[in-house]
């Protein structure tokens, strides 16, 4: 084991945390890493703020280097060098040196594949025009860079409405670009549940960019101008100086493949939890594998770098002796958005309907980030999901302007623990006037949901209110419900609910709405111990609003 030959494919996240961690634990290993990039540990999740020139220093984006790695961890790096073909039989790689054309080979005890995702490139007609740009690596982001300012350009057309196309959306109007995203789903950030992507397609309008949703493309051209053209679906064509595709990644599998190593149902590499392939003396991380959903327990595509830098170390562990095992993904990630950040963790409504799981429930708030009587508080945008019949966490997102990523992190540490909605209404979390409250956000969304789930708070569902028989109630001050409620509603506000309470039906059930959902929490108590049959809209009108016109 001592003399072993660990060659590592691939060394940005997952490769480079391998290789490092081999080292850490094998002082003796020979230790081979290849990238045909022409970079190895850089920083791709910094790649949009290049461009957009908030990092201003390409040099910022190398964390490390070949000579760092030769230097600090006698670690053997050849940039622009690419595996070409695996032969298993006798434990070779074929590797071809891009500056010369020559290949050779490399022989190896342990082979670690961590060759990442590809951009997708869909062949529409138009697809090669140039102009036309993809972000992945270093060089990417210099070309469009380049493009910018060598064109001069005033607009772009993104193509895809998830992480990257938003972080590149942002970036590009800070550097005075007029913006459209194109998308063919009819919300941005694809793995949110609609209602919570809604409020980011508002803030992304209400910085200027322009939201072509439902709409998928068709094709590109070039107009008489010279602007680049995204024609979709619909008919409808977006004009810009720039195009860039960010309609997701595939894993980079074409290796593993040709190699014949197992590849599994979504199209990764098939991998068990001590990242081994099929084949005992391949290991593979990163964005190229498929993982197992802790909350769904199926496979899944996660190209984050969290996991892919997990795996790389656990990978290491492996191959260096150690019983180190993957516990599994979760998703939880986030985004900036101008001002606002958009996070999420576990499962979304979506993801578990696709699974068909349907024992859940779900709450939603808007509580501050810290106390509204201390300067400053901004509302977050909560959705938390859970089991219906033991409460276990299955999922949260949230949206807001401050402190976003710490509720998130809190909920996706909870669920990595098994933790349910009782133990987020019991968590003892950080708090002084300016940076939370004495009930955090986290605490309340524990505590609507576990009083849901004890039966002292039923909850309707907003997707479902105004069902035949049910009574709307909106416990709101008049002069709110004049502004603006729920078609057939009827107005008794909270105050006057225990004197006026025999003007609603005892034989219908209650649907009860207010501002965001703690009023109507109060009338649900007052009215159920006066024996009505009510349910509270969690979230109230304000979550209403996120998905229907009011
Ligand atoms: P990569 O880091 O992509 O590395 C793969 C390397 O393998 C590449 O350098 C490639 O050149 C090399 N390679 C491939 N095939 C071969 C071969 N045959 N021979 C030799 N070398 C090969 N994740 C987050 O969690 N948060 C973020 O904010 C975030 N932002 C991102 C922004 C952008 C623009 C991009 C592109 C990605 C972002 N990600 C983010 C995703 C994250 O970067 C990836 O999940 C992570 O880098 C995956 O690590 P990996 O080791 O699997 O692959």
């Amino acid at each position: 084991m001592n003399q072993k030959k660990i060659v590592i494919v691939g060394g940005v996240a997952g490769g480079a945390s391998c290789a490092a961690r081999c080292r850490r634990l094998n002082e003796s290993a020979e230790i081979l890493l290849i990238d045909r990039g022409p970079y190895v540990s850089f920083a791709n999740c910094g790649l949009p703020y290049f461009v957009g020139d908030v990092i201003k220093e390409e040099s910022k984006l190398l964390l490390a280097n070949e000579a760092l790695f030769r230097d600090r961890f006698n670690i053997d790096v050849r940039t622009r060098h690419e595996a070409v073909a695996i032969d298993r039989e006798k434990r070779e790689i074929e590797v071809r040196e891009l500056a010369t054309g020559r290949v050779y080979r490399e022989s190896y005890d342990a082979l670690v594949l961590s060759p990442g995702a590809a951009a997708v490139r869909p062949p529409l007609p138009g697809i090669d025009l140039p102009g036309i740009f993809v972000l992945r690596s270093i060089p990417d982001s210099r070309d469009i860079r380049a493009w910018i300012e060598s064109k001069n350009a005033k607009s772009a057309v993104i193509v895809g409405g998830g992480f990257i196309g938003l972080e590149m959306a942002e970036n590009l109007v800070h550097r005075g670009l007029s913006v459209t995203v194109v998308e063919m789903l009819k919300q941005v950030m694809p793995p949110f549940d609609p209602e919570m992507a809604r409020p980011v397609q508002e803030h992304m309008e209400a910085h200027g960019v322009k939201m072509a949703l439902g709409d998928g493309v068709a094709g590109f051209e070039q107009n008489t101008t010279g602007q680049l053209v995204v024609k979709t679906q619909s008919g409808a064509a977006h004009a810009g100086d720039l195009v860039i595709l960010a309609i997701g990644v595939r894993p980079e599998t074409g290796l593993a493949k040709a190699a014949g190593l197992t590849l599994g149902e979504r199209g990764g590499i098939r991998v068990d939890d001590q990242m081994r392939t099929s084949d005992p003396a391949i290991w593979a991380v990163g964005d190229a594998v498929e993982s197992r959903d802790v909350v769904t327990g199926q496979a899944t595509l996660i190209p984050l770098a969290g996991p892919a830098n997990r795996q790389g170390r656990i990978a290491a562990d492996v191959i260096c002796g150690r019983d180190s095992h993957f516990r599994g993904v979760q998703g939880t990630a986030i985004c900036g958005v101008f001002d606002i950040a958009v996070a999420s963790t576990g499962a979304s409504e979506k993801a578990l309907q696709r699974a068909g799981i349907t024992d859940f429930e779900k709450v939603y708030l808007h509580p501050n980030h810290h106390v509204g009587y201390y300067p400053g508080a901004k509302p977050i945008h909560l959705k938390l999901i859970f089991r219906k019949t033991d409460g276990r966490l299955l999922g949260a997102q949230a949206v807001g302007e401050a402190d976003v990523a710490r509720r998130i992190d809190v909920i996706a540490t909870a669920i990595q623990f098994g933790g349910t909605v009782f133990d987020l209404e019991e968590s003892e979390l950080c708090y002084a006037p300016q940076f939370g409250g004495a009930k955090d956000p986290v605490n309340f969304a524990g505590m609507i949901a576990s009083n849901a789930l004890r039966g002292d708070h039923p909850l309707a569902d907003w997707g479902q209110l105004g069902a035949e028989g049910e009574f709307l109630l909106d416990v709101r001050d008049p002069d709110e419900f004049e502004e603006g409620h729920i078609p057939g509603a009827v107005n008794l506000p909270l105050n006057e609910v225990r004197a006026r309470m025999g003007e609603l039906p005892r034989d219908r059930e209650i649907s009860i709405y207010c501002g965001v959902g703690q009023r109507g929490y109060y009338a649900t108590r007052i009215l159920m111990q006066n024996g009505y049959r009510v349910r509270n809209l969690a979230g109230g009108i304000q979550t209403y609003r996120q998905i229907k016109s009011v």
